[in-house]
């Protein structure tokens, strides 16, 4: 006989046992069941209190299959891959990785990827980094620059672009 599919109170959806399989495989070794929902991953997040990324939260979703409602929803576009939240997992779950996995099943469904990812893809592919040279400034509201930091104001570049564009573009496939 079938075992009934879960279904969640909250939101009436049911498990999806054939994505969660899938999202499994992905992940290997660092196994969502094996979370025991102690939320470290999430007090350690950097996204946490400006995006309400909850990484503990998402893990929970996947792990009990409830895959379509992450994939369709804005939760897993929060993260900003920094690592931190499976550096500080006791249980060896890689909430970043589940994030990555999951930004994949949803680019295959054919889901909206947020515009700021082209944005960041654009400024790398023609800066070799992430975002430009800004100000920092500090807890006690100083402003900090380069210059101040006593740091080289110019940043290398690269200096083949379309060398470094061509080995970018086939480093994100072989990831992928
Ligand atoms: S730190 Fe690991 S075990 Fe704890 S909630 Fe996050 S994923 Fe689960
Ligand atoms: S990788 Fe993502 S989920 Fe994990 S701590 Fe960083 S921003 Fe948060």
């Amino acid at each position: 006989m079938a075992s009934a599919a879960l279904l969640d109170l909250m939101t009436n959806k049911t498990s999806e046992p054939e994505a969660k399989k899938k999202l499994a495989e992905v992940l290997g070794s660092h196994d969502p069941n094996a979370c025991f929902m102690c939320a470290r991953c999430t007090t350690g997040c950097e996204a946490m209190e400006l995006l309400e990324n909850f990484p503990h939260q998402v893990v929970n979703l996947a792990r009990l299959g409830l895959i379509d409602e992450l994939v369709n929803g804005e939760k897993i576009w929060a993260c900003m891959q920094c690592l931190k939240c499976t550096e500080r997992c006791p249980q060896d779950v890689a909430p970043s990785d589940v994030f990555l996995a999951l930004r994949n099943m949803a680019v295959q469904a054919g889901a909206k990827v947020p515009e700021g990812f082209f944005k960041a893809l654009e400024m790398i592919m023609e800066t070799g980094y992430l975002q430009p040279v800004q100000e920092v400034v500090s807890r006690t509201f100083e402003t900090y620059t380069r210059k101040t930091l006593n740091l080289r104001e110019e940043i290398p570049q690269p200096s083949d672009k379309e060398k470094f564009k061509e080995v970018f573009m086939a480093t994100m496939e072989g990831m992928f």
